[in-house]
């Protein structure tokens, strides 16, 4: 990694991006973020440089390390095992001030939906006032504008009232199964918790209702028989299922925020075959949490149209919906006062999308999501984040570190 030429291109970057515009502006915090501008794009071209998919546990690890070194001067460091994943790191930071009471969590995760080889068709650049590379908006930027947030903390020794800690788990693009007690352990005794996923649009609105997610599977079992010769003897499952898929469509309901989305399906072996088995998995996503319990039954209910086929149905939620509580809106109205003190104009939004809030906001505990990169593109080809809104995220999060 460390090779002159390396070294050479990195000093080159930083001297070119020292040339892009400062932002000009009074609030301090702002200001020691804008005028670290470089600095920061180099972090995060680091962290994009260190591809970190989900599946690939040891990258993933070598992520988690290399976080962990960055924050290591600062913090006090912990990571836990994540079975087949990734580590998960926990790690608490040193911040200015006398006794602290109380907790405020910062939450993301190390892993990306882009497999290690992706920086050859998609590496990291600058261009167009934007950084583009796999994982930098979700959620690399983010890590980088936490870790330049506390450091701003500390280096114009502004005192924080509560301990502080940073959460980054290795599976939240898969489910977050190895990592979801884990968060909700630690977010069970904060105050508030601070999502560093990217914000919504190029606006960068913070996030504060995300749906609830899950997935079934419909396994679909006939009767095998020869299309042409033996075709009334055969009970075919894809036949069955397609019905049944028809059938799951009548659970929308868009008005209330109920999706169901048959995603994949697969069934049969040749085209003269009457096909013994079809599998479908279906996405669902609820806006309340009180809309799971019917969709689970109405799924668990179903029967299948041919009595010679039969209808296995598993799965269920596995992301309760963050729904928007009076604390998160009083929580997003702090926010909105601490934006405008760097000139943001700040607003909320509702996605379909789940993050590892859903979990934390599930438990009662207020949670802000959204507070990492303003960009667009995340899981897409045109993943990017707009460098001039780097600044104002910084000091917006430690805006809010200082104030809860
Ligand atoms: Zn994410």
């Amino acid at each position: 990694m460390n090779t002159d030429k390396t070294k050479d291109k990195k000093r080159k970057l930083i001297r070119r991006y020292t040339e892009v515009g400062i932002i000009t502006a009074v609030d301090s915090l702002l200001t020691y973020a804008g005028e670290r501008q470089a600095e920061m794009v180099a972090q995060i071209r680091q962290f994009v440089e260190c591809e970190s998919p989900s599946d690939d546990a040891a990258a993933v690890n070598r992520f988690v390390e290399l976080v962990s070194d960055t924050v290591m001067p600062f913090a006090k460091v912990k990571t836990f095992p994540g079975g087949k994943f990734g580590r998960h790191l926990v790690c608490e930071v040193e911040l200015p001030g006398p006794k602290k009471s109380g907790q405020v969590m910062a939450l993301g995760h190390a892993d990306t939906v882009w497999p290690v080889g992706t920086l050859h068709t998609m590496p990291f650049r600058q261009a167009d006032g934007r950084l583009w590379g796999p994982g930098v908006l979700d959620m690399k930027a983010g890590i980088v504008f936490f870790i330049f947030a506390v450091r701003a903390l500390r280096e114009l020794e502004i005192p924080v009232g509560s301990k502080v800690v940073l959460q980054l788990n290795s599976d939240e693009e898969v489910g977050s199964e190895s990592s979801r007690a884990l968060t909700e352990k630690n977010a069970a005794h904060s105050k508030a918790v601070l999502v560093l996923e990217p914000g919504t649009g190029l606006e960068g609105r913070l996030k504060t209702a995300r749906k609830g997610v899950g997935v079934f599977t419909i396994r679909v079992r006939g009767k095998a028989s020869h299309a042409g010769v033996d075709f009334q003897t055969g009970a075919s499952a894809v036949v069955e299922l397609a019905r049944q898929i028809d059938r799951i469509a009548g659970f929308i309901d868009l008005e209330r925020g109920v999706t169901v989305n048959p995603g994949v399906i697969a069934g049969g072996t040749r085209s003269n075959v009457v096909a013994a088995e079809a599998r479908a998995e279906i996405d669902i996503r609820i806006r309340r949490l009180q809309d799971a319990t019917a969709l689970e039954k109405k799924f668990r209910e179903l029967k299948p149209y041919d009595s010679r086929c039969t209808v296995e149905v598993s799965g269920g939620l596995n992301r309760p919906p963050m729904e928007r509580s009076v604390e998160m809106a009083r929580l997003f109205r702090t926010a909105r006062i601490l934006a405008r003190e760097v000139g943001v104009e700040l607003e909320e939004s509702e996605t379909g999308g789940g993050s590892d809030g859903n979990f934390t906001a599930a438990l009662g505990v207020p949670t802000l999501d959204g507070l990492g990169g303003v960009g667009e593109g995340a899981h897409a080809a045109h993943e990017s984040i707009l460098i001039d809104r780097m600044a104002d995220r910084t000091a917006l999060i430690a805006k809010l570190i200082a104030a809860l």
